[in-house]
């Protein structure tokens, strides 16, 4: 779109070799189509009766939406969902990194939901009822259901992080990919963040700022996000001849859990001036007009017991002030405030399902898709397309009273973009890494930044949300 980096144009106008490259991408694309059409495919053949109540308007609930009406003939649905906007979430990293247009990741409910086949009530659920088989609405309506599908994906806190407020991103060297509100349908962390980029730029003509990335130790959408900001600033800097001094501080203890993709992403991080990576470092306040970051560090210390001469375990929690120029902010995440008060979620706070199943563990006439789960893989849109067929079938078997088949086997997938024009497709589910396609699963490549930026929106659009795909 607006420049060439590492030797491929980031343009609307393909080159040749870029076009010949996308070709070679078509059978790539093809074959995912095949592979999963033959398992996902069901004809709308099933004759069952109940009302099906949907929550949600996002990937999950609409993937829900379309594949039970490809299944089930005539069925009865209500979906509950405020938005008329869908946003394409994923590409939110692309706007933020100048790679696309905000107007590009915007799609149209109204394009998926029939209203004249589907019920279709524009108001948000307060509270689920679960004993009485109901929700009641924003507006104090009650609607009663047979079985409910629970899609409202995540919700980002904020405010959990003392001394932030919302209207503080975008101002003060702050930025956010994530910040978006669903129900209106805007992402404005995505152009918040693109500004930040080019502020990063110019401000590195001058002195090597301090750019700080932080990420919490919860559950978050797309988890590679925060890094996949890192690794976009960094490049577009150094593109420009241009560095920083690089803080990423995470919750967590590592750059990756499986270890050949962290070993990959410890050789990117030296592509770049330097980086410093903090882990178990927990954000909890920021002041933001003097810029310093307080955080938490937890982490376990060997000490030796001179009475017992042994050396045992010691949790430690120390302060840390990290001053910065820049800093981008990944929230702590968790369902949303509805779903808080309701007898639905587990003891860790998601919807308690069963992680094959996706049928909610005690009420057996509910479940769940997308984010919300409480289930130990990704929170990406990658997984709620493979949640989507388990779902229906399992759906199914319940209204026909038969035991349930379906097995979600824990896929999720993570495009980690580690440079302009290079992607680690980190796919992995229950037992490990999951890769597709026979190549090495933790090598950074063209071919999975062509295939993001080009080919999954349209994927999603006309396949995945159609329940197609
Ligand atoms: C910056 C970013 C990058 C990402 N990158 C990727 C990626 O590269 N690959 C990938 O696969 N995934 C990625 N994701 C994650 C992906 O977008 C989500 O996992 C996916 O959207 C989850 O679908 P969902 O249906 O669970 O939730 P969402 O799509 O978020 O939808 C939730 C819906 O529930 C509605 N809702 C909420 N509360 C209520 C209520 N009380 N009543 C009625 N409706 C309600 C909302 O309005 C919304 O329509 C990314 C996300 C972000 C933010």
């Amino acid at each position: 779109m607006k420049k060439t980096v590492q030797g491929v144009k980031m343009s609307n106008k393909l080159s040749r070799r870029d076009a010949l490259k996308l070709i070679g991408l078509s059978p790539v694309a093809a074959s995912v189509l095949l592979s999963s059409s033959a398992t996902t495919q069901l004809e709308a053949s099933e004759d069952v009766e109940g009302k099906i109540v949907i929550v949600g308007g996002g990937s999950g609930a609409i993937m829900a939406l379309s594949r039970l009406q490809r299944a089930i003939k005539n069925p009865d649905i209500t979906i509950i969902a405020p938005n008329e906007v869908h946003i394409y979430q994923p590409a939110q990293v692309f706007v933020a990194s100048g790679e696309m247009e905000i107007e590009d990741i915007f799609l149209d409910n109204n394009d998926y939901i029939d209203t004249d086949k589907v019920n279709w009530i524009k108001d948000e659920v307060s509270k689920f009822n679960p004993d009485n088989n109901s929700v009641t609405l924003r507006s104090g309506e009650k609607i009663g259901y047979d079985y409910l599908i629970v899609a409202t994906g995540i919700q980002s806190n904020y405010e959990e992080i003392k001394g932030l407020k919302k209207e503080d991103i975008g101002t003060n060297g702050i930025s956010s990919v994530y910040l978006n509100d669903l129900e209106y349908g805007t992402a404005q962390g995505a152009t918040i963040t693109w500004d930040w980029f080019n502020d990063l730029k110019t401000a590195a003509k001058t002195k090597k700022p301090k750019v700080l990335y932080t990420q919490p130790s919860s559950p978050i959408k797309c988890g590679g996000a925060p890094q996949k900001m890192l690794y976009l600033s960094a490049d577009y800097l150094k593109e420009a001849g241009l560095s920083a001094e690089y803080t990423f501080a995470t919750g967590l203890k590592s750059l990756f859990h499986l270890p050949k993709i962290d070993q990959e992403l410890h050789k990117t991080q030296k592509r770049y001036d330097k980086i410093e990576n903090r882990f178990q470092h927990h954000l909890q306040s920021i002041d933001v007009k003097n810029k310093k970051a307080t955080f938490i560090h937890a982490y376990e210390e060997e000490v030796y017991d001179e009475d017992f001469e042994i050396y045992e375990k010691v949790s430690r929690a120390d302060e840390v002030v990290i001053d910065y120029d820049f800093i981008h902010i990944t929230p702590p995440m968790s369902p949303v405030d509805s779903l808080k008060d309701s007898n639905l979620l587990d003891n860790m706070g998601w919807l308690e399902v069963d992680q094959y199943s996706l049928q909610h563990k005690r009420y057996k006439n509910i479940f769940g898709i997308g984010d919300v789960c409480g289930i130990p893989m990704g929170k990406t849109g990658g997984s709620a397309r493979h949640h989507g067929p388990v779902l229906v079938e399992n759906l199914i078997s319940v209204m026909k009273n038969e035991n349930l088949k379906a097995k979600f086997d824990g896929y999720t997938v993570c495009p980690l973009k580690t440079q302009y024009g290079k992607i680690i497709m980190a796919e992995f589910n229950y037992k490990g890494p999951a890769p597709t396609f026979p190549l090495d699963f933790e090598k950074p490549r063209w071919i999975w930044w062509a295939f993001d930026l080009y080919m999954l929106k349209p994927m999603y659009k006309y396949l995945m949300l159609t329940g197609r795909f």
